[in-house]
């Protein structure tokens, strides 16, 4: 008899869960994600239990066709690259296909979905990674997927869960974040009934941060604007007066992808000189947009890092917006009186 073996396709979806869904954030973020990718304009998150019972989130995007739904939860299933050519390129915030059978493979699972053709819409339900049903179902076009009862069936990393409250800072983190990046989508959390955020999706990034951090901290903060031949760069920096002990309200998005870069930061930060207290960090919303034949965000499986051809030019760039905004911001303190 042959020791080595294929694993069964529940245990490496189990196994590729460990690596993609951490904790109920993670779920919260590829669904997310995925209605963004599906072109919604609104999303609704609704969670129990900071995710722990239930995580739904509703979409009014494309939605998935009857016949792809069983294909949606089977691993590396995309309808987003086709090609190496497209792994270079990657537009979309999802590429893997491994979220859905990951997710699947580890807690209760029904999705409800239609699309603009099919004549009707699908309910599907799968549960530890085995399909429980798939009856045809009417709902609006877009899509509902519900999570229940996550790590149902893998305690070890359900002992590994924080308490309710961090697990729920991490949910909204990723919301935050989320809705800073796309101002155009409205967004609403709801835990255990209550709002945590809601975004009107009119497209206006200085009113999603005062939805997340407050009208106070809008007001001190001011607009940049910059380019080179490769990088446009554009959002909210804090006035000098306005800092925090971390780096991380400092939200950097390369190409819509909120990115973790330490030399992007540090470009940020240089760019106040000598303004900033020694410890002190500013906040900002820094989006850049590029060729993504530039950025490699095949790094990671969470793909918050990525890789940038092109860091030391990006840096200068950020570097001299920010250093000439706020000189400029000296000469008009009562810019944003009327916000
Ligand atoms: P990936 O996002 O990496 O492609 P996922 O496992 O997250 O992989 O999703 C698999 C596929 O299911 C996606 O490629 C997409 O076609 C479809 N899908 C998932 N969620 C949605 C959604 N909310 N609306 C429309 N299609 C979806
Ligand atoms: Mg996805």
């Amino acid at each position: 008899m042959h020791k080595i073996h294929e694993l069964s396709n529940l245990l490496a979806n189990q196994i590729a869960a460990g690596e993609v869904i951490e904790r109920p954030a993670s779920v919260v973020k590829e669904l997310v994600e995925n209605a963004i990718d599906a072109e919604a304009t609104q999303i609704d998150i609704i969670v129990e239990d900071a995710g722990q019972s239930l995580i739904r989130v509703v979409d009014n995007g494309g939605g998935i066709e009857p016949e792809d739904v069983p294909l949606a939860f089977t691993r590396h299933a995309t309808s987003k690259i086709n090609s190496r050519h497209d792994l270079f390129n990657i537009l979309s915030l999802g590429f893997r296909g491994e979220a859905l059978p990951s997710i699947a493979a580890i807690s209760d699972v029904t999705l409800n979905t239609t699309t603009q053709v099919a004549s009707t819409g699908v309910m599907y339900h799968i549960k530890g990674g085995k399909q429980v049903s798939q009856t045809p179902a009417n709902g609006r076009i877009g899509t509902v997927i519900t999570v229940r009862d996550l790590f149902y069936n893998t305690p070890a990393r359900l002992k590994y869960l924080k308490r309710p409250k961090t697990e729920l800072a991490k949910i909204v983190d990723i919301l935050n974040r989320l809705a800073l990046s796309y101002t155009k989508i409205a967004f609403s959390l709801t835990s255990d009934g209550k709002s945590l955020l809601k975004t009107t999706g009119n497209g206006h990034l200085q009113q999603v941060i005062a939805a997340i951090y407050g009208r106070d901290v809008a007001q001190k903060m001011i607009d940049i604007q910059g380019e080179n031949d490769d990088f446009n760069v554009s959002g909210y920096v804090s006035l000098p007066e306005l800092t925090r002990g971390s780096r991380e309200y400092l939200t950097v998005l390369v190409n819509h992808r909120f990115v973790k870069n330490f030399a992007v930061s540090n470009a940020i930060i240089k760019g106040y000189g000598s303004k900033l207290m020694i410890g002190r960090f500013p906040m900002g919303v820094i989006n850049i947009d590029t060729d993504p034949l530039l950025i490699d965000v095949n790094v990671h499986p969470q793909k918050s890092e990525i890789r940038l051809t092109k860091e030391a030019e990006l840096s200068e760039l950020l570097i001299t917006t920010i250093k000439q905004r706020l000189s400029q911001e000296n000469l008009i303190p009562d810019a944003y009186d009327n916000l």
